[in-house]
């Protein structure tokens, strides 16, 4: 049996072992593509959540829900109130045709209203049910606003690389990391975030090639590193545009390239040497001054054929666009786009985040990055108008927005002011509990499926076990024939069918012929795939890449560091034995015996209590446990933020890139309180 892991975007095939419909073993699928043969713990041992007792198999309406609605509703439908049955002391359980009648009602009488309604989400479960997501609420509820998760990672990837080279995914394929002579690795944990792509970089580092890793903290693929680069927080601009500099200046440029494929070199490389913020500044910055060296070292190594990774380090900061779109820069001056071995990886972080996106789960593209009807807002944008009151419905598919958004104060205030919020998910986590109707539904596991990994390829997920839950498309569907009865759906592969015909990067991609083998995008009707994107030209309208420069803004930390103040900083990640808000993998005996809370990391020259606080003028964390490490620098804290108890996101406030407005997730300033003398 062949299915795809439920979670990173590395995309690992598998296959299980089976006993009694109950899911026993996880095994890696020998030949596969994306795992290389292989798969990691959470892979592994991740797959409890299946059959695990504390599943979502009802469908809920809260209480609060019915006292509030009831008596507008119409006759037929309170007459059917008496079908709901306690669940809980949040929640009644209901029929699913009844939930769907309520949650149509609903939406009809909010729709009449003209207030806004909308969705997130997509990225956890298939392309099928993402773009059928996106449709409803375009074309049913009438409504731009549609977002993923993206938003809260990957988006910047997105922005950076359109206006660079014309299309916001990978260049490669993950094995092209054997064929690179340097890979040039920042703002990404790999070894803990994409496990299975660490392993090629590690093997491909064993058999010759050049390593830089570059990250504010000593992450474990440093061990491995030919350069190490720590950078304080809020760097990385300038630390990529110091490093085109000292390219630019030093000759160390693919000139062919550049006049052959490129567009705006010369005033980008004007604007580079007028640039006063070089390797230079980084001799003054107490704690960071060989990073001055190591710029012109990096800098000689990227003229060989070199490949660029990156991960949320990049894209969840201010400049998160500019950042990307600077790497895409590098890669450019040094000729590295085009052949095997060379060209950009954004390690995409959940397991079908780049399908949801090509699909159109974005507020502005529609699927295969047309330009919508009408621009949507973005998810920070639905929460601000929701405090206004002009936004009143929302449906989540998949994505935990109270725990896994910033400023969860204002995130919590904001739901408030909904008058339906609609969540299907696979538990009761942090959103369910604050929602109105919740629809438990299928697991990827249990269900047809097509994901694309954070290569571009496309896997047909098959079925492991069954369950008589429905996919996510029955629960929209069944909603959107209350309302119009435009979807007539019998199956996921009736849905790829029809989407295939929309989404012309996947034109050439059938069931049958991802059920032989799983196919990288674009796929040409003959079932041709692309390996390998920019050969000729870029995906830009006229088919070159452009430059743009940025220049960096000092801020933050650096400031701090400037004026000789010691302030704090946090950054968070994930564990290896976990996937964002661990809903599936705490379900795992063996995952959570690994690794059960968020801890902080500190480094020993600071003397803390054995659990503190953390604050910012956002909020404030629950205690969390300290552990020493030289592995941060003084000043720099770390954590995950698996766990909702912790919360670890009600101290991130808006600050967010500034095009698509992905949070700063990886750096605040944070006071440490002793939670025994609060
Ligand atoms: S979590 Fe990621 S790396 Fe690990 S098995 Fe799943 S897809 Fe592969």
């Amino acid at each position: 049996m062949n299915s795809v892991c439920a979670y990173c975007g590395v995309g690992c095939e598998i296959e299980a072992e089976i006993e009694n419909n109950k899911i026993t073993k996880i095994l890696a699928v020998k030949d596969g593509k994306s795992s290389g043969g292989d798969i990691c713990i959470k892979g592994k041992y991740g797959f409890d959540f299946a059959n695990s007792t504390n599943r979502l198999r009802k469908n809920l309406i809260s209480y609060k829900f019915i006292e509030k609605n009831a008596e507008n509703m119409p006759f037929e439908l309170q007459v059917r109130l008496s079908n709901l049955y306690e669940y809980d002391h949040i929640f009644y359980e209901a029929p699913f045709n009844l939930a769907i009648d309520i949650t149509a009602w609903k939406l009809k009488e909010i729709l009449k209203s003209k207030k806004a309604v909308g969705g997130i989400g997509g990225a956890r479960t298939s392309l099928e049910n993402g773009w059928i997501f996106q449709k409803f609420i375009r074309e049913t509820l009438n409504s731009p606003h549609i977002d993923n998760c993206a938003r809260v990672c990957h988006s910047p990837s997105l922005s950076g690389l359109m206006m660079s080279i014309g299309e916001g995914a990978s260049s490669n394929s993950f094995d092209d990391i054997f064929d690179s002579e340097v890979l040039f690795v920042i703002g990404s944990n790999t070894t803990e975030a994409h496990p299975i792509v660490a392993n090629r970089i590690i093997k491909a580092k064993q058999r010759g090639a050049k390593l830089i890793v570059v990250d504010v903290r000593e992450i474990p693929l440093m061990k491995f590193a030919d350069v190490k680069v720590i950078l304080p927080f809020e760097a990385n601009l300038l630390f990529l545009n110091s490093l085109a500099k000292e390219m630019v200046e030093r000759g160390f440029v693919d000139s062919e390239f550049i006049e052959n494929r490129c567009k705006g070199f010369d005033e980008y490389k004007q604007n580079l040497l007028n640039e006063k913020n070089d390797k230079t500044f980084f001799k003054n910055l107490n704690g960071y001054e060989e990073v001055t060296s190591q710029i012109e070292e990096v800098a000689k190594l990227l003229t060989k054929k070199t490949l660029f990774l990156w991960g949320l380090g990049i894209t969840e900061h201010l400049d998160g666009t500019e950042a990307v779109n600077a790497i895409s820069n590098l890669a450019m001056i040094s000729g590295n786009f085009g052949k095997k071995g060379c060209g950009v990886i954004p390690l995409r972080g959940q397991n079908n985040v780049q399908g949801c996106c090509d699909v159109g789960c974005l507020p502005y593209y529609g699927p295969d990055y047309t330009t919508p009807k009408e621009i949507g807002l973005m998810t920070p944008d639905m929460i601000e108008e929701m405090l206004k009151g002009n936004f009143k419905a929302l449906f989540c598919m998949g994505e935990d927005l109270t725990h896994i958004h910033t400023n969860q104060h204002k995130v919590h205030k904001a739901l408030k002011n909904l008058e339906l919020l609609v969540t299907m998910d696979l538990f009761i986590n942090d959103i369910a509990k604050h929602s109105d109707i919740v629809f438990g539904v299928k697991s990827s596991y249990e269900k047809y499926g097509v994901y694309v990994n954070a290569e571009r390829r496309l896997h047909l997920s098959i079925p492991l076990i069954e369950n008589d839950l429905p996919d996510d498309w029955e629960v929209i569907q069944a909603i959107e024939n209350r309302l119009k009865g435009d979807f007539k759906y019998n199956s996921s592969k009736e849905i790829f069918n029809h989407l295939t015909k929309e989404v012309t990067r996947f034109k050439g991609a059938t069931y049958e012929r991802l059920a032989k083998k799983p196919l990288q995008w674009p796929i040409d009707e003959d079932g041709n795939d692309s390996p390998l994107l920019h050969i000729d030209k870029f995906s830009t309208p006229d088919g070159y890449g452009h430059f743009h420069f940025r220049p960096y803004k000092i801020r933050d930390q650096i400031k701090n560091l400037l004026e000789n103040k010691n302030k704090f900083y946090l950054t968070t990640a994930r564990h290896i034995a976990h996937y964002n808000n661990a809903s599936q993998t705490k379900e795992s005996q063996k995952l959570l015996k690994r690794y059960s809370d968020d801890i902080l990391l500190v480094n020993p020259i600071h003397k803390l209590p054995n659990e503190v606080i953390l604050k910012s003028k956002y909020g404030q964390t629950n205690p969390l446990k300290v552990k020493y490490t030289n592995k941060v620098k003084p000043f720099t804290l770390y954590t995950t933020f698996h766990f909702a108890n912790s919360k670890i996101n009600y101290i991130f406030g808006d600050e967010a890139d500034e095009k698509v407005k992905t949070a700063r997730f990886k750096s605040i300033e944070v006071e440490i309180v002793d939670y025994c003398l609060q």
